[in-house]
C-alpha cells in the first residue's frame, strides 16, 4: 500500500518553512538569482532508501576530495563537518538558515549570491546532502557565461 506524505501535503501550511521564505524576503526574492528548490521527504520505504543513497552519494563525493582538498575520510560524525567544509572551500557557499516546525529547511546561497537553495526535509542530514548536490552539479553561473 502506498502510503501518503504528510508532510507534502501540508506543505502549504502558513506555519510552513516554505511559507517563510516570503515573510522573510529569503531566496526566491531577486528575479535574476538562479535557485534551486526541493524536498527531501522520508515518509516511506522508497523515498527513505532514495534519502540514504542520496546521503551516501555525497558522503562518497566529499570524500574523494577535490582541487581544495585531498581524498580523505568521511564518517556519519564528520559528515556535516566535512559537507559545511566543501560548501565553503569548493562552492563559496554558506548555509543561511536551518529552520524547524513540522519538518526542516535549510537555506544556502554562494556568497555573491548569484545561485540560492532552498531544500525542505524531514531530516536536516538529508537536506544538507541535497544542498551540497545542487551546488556540486549546479549549472556554471549566467554571468559568466554572459561575457
Ligand atoms: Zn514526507
Amino acid at each position: 500500500m502506498a502510503l501518503t506524505c504528510t508532510c507534502r501535503v501540508s506543505a502549504r501550511d502558513d506555519a510552513s518553512p516554505a511559507r517563510r521564505v516570503g515573510r522573510y524576503g529569503r531566496a526566491v526574492d531577486a528575479a535574476d538569482e538562479p535557485e534551486f528548490d526541493d524536498f527531501i521527504c522520508t515518509c516511506d520505504d522508497d523515498r527513505r532508501d532514495r534519502a540514504a543513497a542520496l546521503r551516501e552519494e555525497v558522503r562518497q563525493r566529499i570524500a574523494a576530495g577535490s582541487d581544495e582538498r585531498a581524498p580523505h575520510e568521511v564518517t556519519a560524525e564528520s559528515f556535516v563537518t566535512d559537507l559545511i567544509w566543501s560548501l565553503n572551500w569548493d562552492f563559496n557557499v554558506h548555509i543561511t538558515e536551518i529552520a524547524c516546525d513540522q519538518w526542516f529547511g535549510i537555506w544556502a546561497e554562494t556568497y555573491d549570491r548569484t545561485f540560492k537553495t532552498r531544500i525542505q526535509c524531514d531530516s536536516v542530514e538529508d537536506g544538507l546532502a541535497a544542498t551540497w548536490r545542487a551546488f556540486a552539479d549546479r549549472p556554471s553561473p549566467l554571468k559568466f557565461d554572459s561575457q
